[in-house]
């Protein structure tokens, strides 16, 4: 079934169509559009507008101060802010930690975070992989000891996206070592200014501080920060991981870079005209465009059939690895458009602190970077190729 766009749909989508052009503040808008790097400010500063609107938690239910859209406006909601060029409200808190604890958590942890993560006070990040638990999740070993009113934990997490700014960590540790690997792990949350916490950088190939090594030396952690029952972790784990895959399409921001791409080749010359009118080049595009196409009418499809009551499943998989493998094609387009433009690294212009490139092309410049960043996406959220085991064995029954 496709997804039929209602008149109110319609008007919905110009509601906040004018609202975004009137309250993105430019320099934000200007550093997506161009690819430069966000700083905590910025991405903190967008969550906190939404959130005054009421707009930072589009998938909330009323009660809890989200706006109740239906799964049709959310999908316009995330169209609408990829064309614009709005930074991505961070998924920790918001579409993450959130839908669990409305789930599992108790009252207190409900009024105490929800609020919080709506307005965007606190800044969450996710503890799950560790060194060798990463697709293999339930071996994770990060320990943790009930000693009286606390637990102890001991352990390192890996990969911790912005950890380094975060506030809150949802975390899995394993409080039953004897059981079953699944049946052994506890999903708590942990205030990162806890002493014994240590958060060291790693350095992606785009010399980026995106992610973080966490080390937890004998942590105490309240007993009232444990979600749910102790040892039913997996279970909560899981519902999370449901929520991590949905929007991970991203076909609003794909159409905003197909746009992008096609500027640049524009303006490229090969034999004297432009790129984008190489026989061989756009046949490239084309071939990315028609795959975008079919992947925004299946996302359209996957949320009619969810409109309708049924859960999103396993077809999220589907939309993980096809929007990931189109956020790739179009980078490399990029950087074969615009070859050794792209050379020159300025981390200071991709930081906003230079206002011009130092190789020259201001379009250019970012986009190796921008590059060697997106090779993550087929990675994480569940690798690529986890998410064609889920296919296989969810979907075709092998
Ligand atoms: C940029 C980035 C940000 C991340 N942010 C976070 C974060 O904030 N919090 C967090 O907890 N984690 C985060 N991760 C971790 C991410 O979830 C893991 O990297 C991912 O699950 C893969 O695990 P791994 O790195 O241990 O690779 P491995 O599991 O060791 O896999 C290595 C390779 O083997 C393949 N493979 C493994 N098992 C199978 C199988 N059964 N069948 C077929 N192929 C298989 C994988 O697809 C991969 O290609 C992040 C990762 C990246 C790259």
């Amino acid at each position: 079934m496709d997804l039929d766009y209602t008149p109110a749909d319609d008007a919905f989508r110009a509601e906040i169509r004018a609202w975004l052009e009137a309250n993105l503040p430019r320099a934000l808008r200007e550093k997506v559009l161009n690819h430069k790097r966000l700083t905590r400010d910025d991405i903190a500063s967008w969550h906190k507008l939404l959130g005054q609107r009421g707009w930072s938690a589009p998938a909330w239910p009323v009660e809890w101060g989200g706006p109740g859209w239906t799964e049709t406006q959310r999908h316009i909601w995330d169209a609408e802010c990829g064309r614009i060029g709005a930074p991505m409200v961070l998924p920790f808190g918001v579409s993450m930690v959130a839908p669990v604890l409305m789930k599992y958590g108790n009252e207190a942890q409900k009024r105490r975070y929800l609020p919080r993560i709506l307005s965007g006070e606190d800044w969450w990040c996710q503890g799950y992989s560790e060194p060798g638990s990463g697709s293999d999740l339930a071996s994770l070993r990060t320990r943790a000891v009930r000693e009286g009113d606390h637990y102890v934990v001991n352990g390192q997490k890996t990969w911790t996206t912005l950890g380094q700014h975060a506030d809150m960590m949802f975390c899995l540790v394993r409080t039953d070592p004897a059981a079953k690997k699944q049946e052994g792990i506890s999903f708590i949350l942990i205030d990162m200014k806890t002493p014994g916490i240590t958060v060291r950088p790693i350095i992606t190939l785009d010399e980026d501080h995106e992610v973080n090594e966490v080390f937890f030396e004998d942590v105490k952690v309240p007993v009232e920060n444990l979600v749910g029952e102790e040892n039913r972790g997996w279970t909560y784990a899981k519902y999370l991981l449901g929520h991590e895959r949905t929007g991970i399409a991203r076909v609003g921001a794909s159409n905003r870079e197909l746009a992008f791409l096609k500027g640049v080749a524009l303006k490229q010359k090969k034999h004297g005209k432009p790129l984008l009118e190489d026989p061989v080049f756009a046949a490239r595009v084309a071939a990315v465009e028609i795959e975008l196409m079919a992947l925004e009418v299946t996302a359209e499809r996957v949320i009619a059939s969810t409109s309708n009551g049924r859960g999103p499943g396993p077809e999220a998989s589907m939309l993980k690895i096809k929007g990931t493998e189109i956020q790739q094609a179009l980078t490399e387009l990029m950087v074969d458009a615009v070859g050794p433009l792209a050379a020159p690294f300025d981390p200071a212009f991709l930081e906003g602190e230079h206002a011009h490139a130092a190789g020259g092309d201001d379009d250019a410049a970012p986009l190796a970077a921008y590059y060697f960043n997106y090779r993550k996406t087929s990675i994480y959220g569940g690798s690529n190729e986890i998410q064609k085991n889920i296919i296989s064995q969810m979907i075709l029954g092998i």
